[in-house]
């Protein structure tokens, strides 16, 4: 891609800041590993579910 791109804050790891591409699968995030940090600040008091729903949840209804 261009030489450009590495400056755009838009690919740059949130968690990280590593600079990454829309071409990974876990973009805006360089790696998996990111993208979970990521989802564990959500799960970790921001966002609090007062109940995850649970495999047994969707079984019971078929
Ligand atoms: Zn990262």
């Amino acid at each position: 891609m261009v030489a450009q791109a590495q400056n755009n804050p838009k690919n740059q790891c949130p968690i990280c800041k590593e600079s990454t591409t829309p071409d990974v699968a876990t973009f805006p995030f360089c790696s998996d590993r990111c993208r979970k940090i990521d989802l564990g600040k959500w799960l970790d008091g921001k966002y609090i579910i007062s109940r995850a729903v649970e495999q047994s949840d969707l079984e019971e209804g078929q």
